[in-house]
């Protein structure tokens, strides 16, 4: 890299960020209480692009503080109102698509065709769906001979939404539309590495939020995460991200008896039947192992071949990952950019270790990647391991990277025993020409998603969210209003006379 060049990277991080962010607490952005700040960096590269507060349980207590300040009016403002500024949000959002696509590339070194073509459309999407539901959240009334019973649904008051590294605005938009749609103000808490998208984005919208409506506090999640989750004005928690942390949290919320929603991790799979449109399905199989480099919760990572296609199967797919272009992110041929982060990096390195030691082979890939110009980059080649066994670590264990795991199977019954045999159960693949087969495996995937002769599609209203260790509780549907309400029945007597 040369000077000029780092140059030229850094004018662009100054022309989208700002050099330091404060939280943003009530409408206004303030400093943190510690004066510790954290450094936000391009993992294409390396550079700076920003600090941002390492947030405190002081900074938590204000924000809740006015969070709560803010739920009465905006728990009662009319639905029209909600709906307007969940439409404007989306409106501002698609305005400047290219800006946020970009930023959230730079801060996480998602490949632009993918921010651009998925994370920042689905997230304006997210916002328009919502902007449709405030009307229709209605309660009910039960009619009994001397009584009627209104049936209210209600806001919960303060919610707290924390979200993940890897889609940072497409998972603040499942928290935070559903929440505000519904009367509830938000403490959002986004991850560390990869928030400044997310802080722009609420500085874009700042004076069309209520001031306390939406509270942004930054920091690492047991400082500011775990003092949220605790405090006893924080009615709902709504968490995306790992396990281990899931356990802590819920274990949190014995403290306030939170209700809470968590959407986990996975190890999907991708099924392929000898009858399948195989180029579809390596397709499938490509998209599953590189957008967004891997770091994708539902991402299907485990790969089913019908032997009697395997041989074939497998030329293909060495044939397109081959072809996948791996480089700069922000260029759009790009398929395959950089993992989010050096943890990121190097848990995928110990993965690409791990497989040959527990008697995988590499098909292709099991390396990180040098990339001319970017030797700073964190990018792992894309990689297939064959001859996997279930009860490896490699396909059992979230990896989060460029990386397939491919088993062979025989029969029906034996693969999808072999598919269900995980913790996890968020998505999965189906790939045949035989519509019998494909409802059969359907019906029987013990996942939350399901995708028949495609891979990945989320579609808002469409519910997203996971079986068994991935989670409970739906986003992306109007369910997920429910989950931001209550209901309170008010019996109103209709006896005349003493009772
Ligand atoms: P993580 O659990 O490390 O962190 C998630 C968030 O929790 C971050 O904001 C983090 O700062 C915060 N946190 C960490 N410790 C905390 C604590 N003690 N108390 C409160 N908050 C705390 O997860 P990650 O590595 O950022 O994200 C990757 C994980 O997210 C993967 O497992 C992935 O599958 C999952 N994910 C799931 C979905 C889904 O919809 N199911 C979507 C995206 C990501």
């Amino acid at each position: 890299t040369t000077e000029s060049e780092v140059l030229t990277r850094t004018e662009r991080a100054q022309r989208y960020f700002r050099a330091e962010y404060g939280h943003f607490i009530g409408g206004q952005w303030t400093e943190g209480n510690s004066g510790r700040t954290i450094p936000v960096t391009n993992p294409a590269d390396g550079t700076l692009l920003s600090t941002i507060q390492a947030g405190d349980a002081a900074d938590v207590n204000r924000a809740v503080a006015a969070a709560k300040a803010a739920f009465p009016s905006w728990s009662r403002s009319h639905p029209m109102q909600r709906q307007a500024v969940l439409a404007e949000m989306a409106r501002r959002l698609t305005a400047r698509i290219d800006d946020f696509a970009m930023m959230e590339t730079l801060d996480n070194g998602k490949p632009i065709r993918d921010s651009a073509g998925f994370d920042l459309p689905g997230t304006a999407a997210v916002y328009d769906f919502y902007s449709t539901t405030p009307l229709h959240l209605r309660g009910e009334t039960m009619d009994f001979p001397d009584a009627v019973s209104l049936v209210h649904r209600e806001p919960l008051g303060v919610c707290a939404a924390i979200v993940p590294w890897n889609i940072p605005m497409y998972c603040t938009a499942l928290k935070l539309a559903p929440a505000l749609a519904a009367g509830n103000t938000v403490v959002l808490k986004p991850a560390e590495s990869t928030c400044l998208a997310v802080l722009e984005f609420f500085a874009e919208c700042a004076d069309i939020l209520p001031p306390g409506v939406v509270n942004i506090v930054t920091g690492y999640g047991p400082e500011t995460g775990e003092p949220l989750v605790t405090h006893p004005d924080v009615r709902k928690v709504s968490f995306t991200g790992s396990k281990p942390t899931a356990r802590k949290i819920m274990g949190y919320a014995a403290v306030n008896i939170a209700p809470q929603t968590m959407e986990l991790g996975g190890k999907s799979a991708n099924i392929i039947c000898a009858d399948a449109d195989l180029d579809a399905a390596v397709e499938g199989v490509v998209m599953s192992t590189v957008f967004n480099k891997g770091e994708v919760c539902i991402a299907g990572t485990r790969t089913f071949v019908q032997q009697l296609v395997m041989e074939e199967f497998l030329e293909k797919l060495k044939t397109v990952l081959h072809g996948v272009s791996q480089g700069d992110p922000t260029l759009p041929e790009t398929q395959l950019g950089p993992q989010a982060s050096q943890v990121q990096f190097d848990k995928v390195k110990s993965y690409l270790e791990l497989g040959p030691q527990e008697g995988a082979k590499v098909l292709t890939g099991g390396a990180p990647a040098r990339i001319p110009g970017l030797e700073k980059g964190l990018f792992i080649e894309p990689t297939i391991f064959t001859e996997v066994e279930n009860d490896m670590r490699i396909a059992q264990e979230e990896i989060f990277g460029p990386v397939t795991c491919v088993q062979a199977w025989t029969d029906e019954e034996e693969v999808l025993r072999l598919a269900n045999e995980t913790p996890y159960g968020l998505g999965g693949g189906v790939w045949t020409r035989d519509l019998g087969r494909a409802h059969r495996f359907a019906r029987e995937m013990q996942t939350g998603s399901v995708w028949i002769n495609r891979y990945y599609n989320f579609v808002p209203g469409q519910p997203l969210g996971g079986y068994k260790e991935s989670g409970f509780g739906r986003e992306n549907s109007f369910e997920t209003l429910l989950h931001y309400t209550q209901v309170k029945a008010v019996v109103i007597n209709l006896a005349e006379g003493p009772l």
